[in-house]
């Protein structure tokens, strides 16, 4: 089994043709590993981009690129077709899942195709080293700089932000926290419909009541004073993306407000409660979760 870490910049700009932004991968970084994570061959190309002719300041600024560095060079089909050869059978793994969006984007934008050719298995290296260090939360997903500053790897910060730079401080991070989670559970199968439809998924907050996916069960409360079932006092409303009710203890008169939030994802409902003291907005402080 060969594993290839891919990172891509891109560039976004406004295409004339279907009146929306594209994300516009103007390069390809990678490194090719055996399956004990030995380096066995790198990718480095520019694309020349043919929406968006200039660069943003802030991809400049981010990446050092010019508008004279991808002038002349060659197209995104052309790159695309030689990574395919690059990545063969290879497990491709990115960090974090953006770069898989740019990708079907491109290759949807340049090809029609809905597809990513080169692309049999994935791995979301960003989850993957998350869960190795138990750090793992979808809400609250760590950069890869920073990830490297927490794990105690060393990078140069004037050579990030260009795409085999950071391919190779993926590697080096996966390698320090290898052995934290197995990395099997990481894999993705991705010739698959499902996993298209995975990676579009939005996750959103579930705001109508009546939707199926609320569970009436996870709407009961219970005082965390006594431990008995609290009685609704009114009915439900809607704060933020949460819902929230007034609740009272028959048994020991405590009264609080109930807060619970369902959050819809590919895997399923994520539901989050608890209990908020009464009118006291001051203490409603974000919890870790
Ligand atoms: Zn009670």
């Amino acid at each position: 089994m060969n594993y290839v870490i891919l990172d891509l910049e891109w560039n976004t700009a406004f295409s004339k043709s279907t009146h929306s932004f594209v994300n516009e991968i103007i390069e390809f970084g990678a490194v090719k590993t055996d399956a004990e994570f030995n380096e066995t061959a790198a990718f480095e190309r520019l694309v020349t981009p043919r929406i968006g002719k200039k660069l943003s300041g802030r991809v400049k600024q981010l990446t050092h690129l010019t508008n004279e560095d991808l002038a002349g060079g060659e197209d995104f089909l052309s790159v695309s077709r030689a990574f395919e050869d690059f990545v063969g059978d290879s497990v491709l793994m990115t960090w974090g899942t953006s770069d898989i969006h740019a990708l079907i984007e491109n290759f949807r934008f340049y090809n029609r195709d809905k597809t990513i050719p080169f692309l049999s298995s994935y791995c979301d290296l960003q989850e993957y080293c998350e869960r190795a260090i138990d750090r793992f939360d979808e809400g609250n997903q760590i950069g890869l700089g920073r990830f490297a500053e927490i794990i105690g790897v060393s990078f140069s910060e004037e050579e990030q932000h260009r795409a085999a730079a950071d391919a190779y401080l993926s590697l080096k991070c996966m390698k320090k926290v290898m052995g934290g989670y197995p990395l099997e559970q990481c894999i993705l199968k991705a010739d698959c419909e499902e996993f298209y439809k995975r990676m579009l998924f939005k996750n959103h907050f579930i705001t109508d009541l009546k939707d199926p996916d609320v569970d009436r069960e996870q709407m009961k409360f219970s005082c965390d004073v006594c431990g008995r079932q609290a009685r609704r006092l009114k009915k439900w409303r809607l704060h933020n993306k949460s819902f929230d009710a007034d609740f009272i203890c028959k048994n020991c008169g405590r009264k609080f407000t109930g807060r619970v939030s369902f959050k819809k994802r590919f895997d399923g409902v994520k539901v989050n409660k608890r209990i908020i003291e009464k009118k006291e907005k001051t203490e409603e402080k974000q919890e870790d979760t």
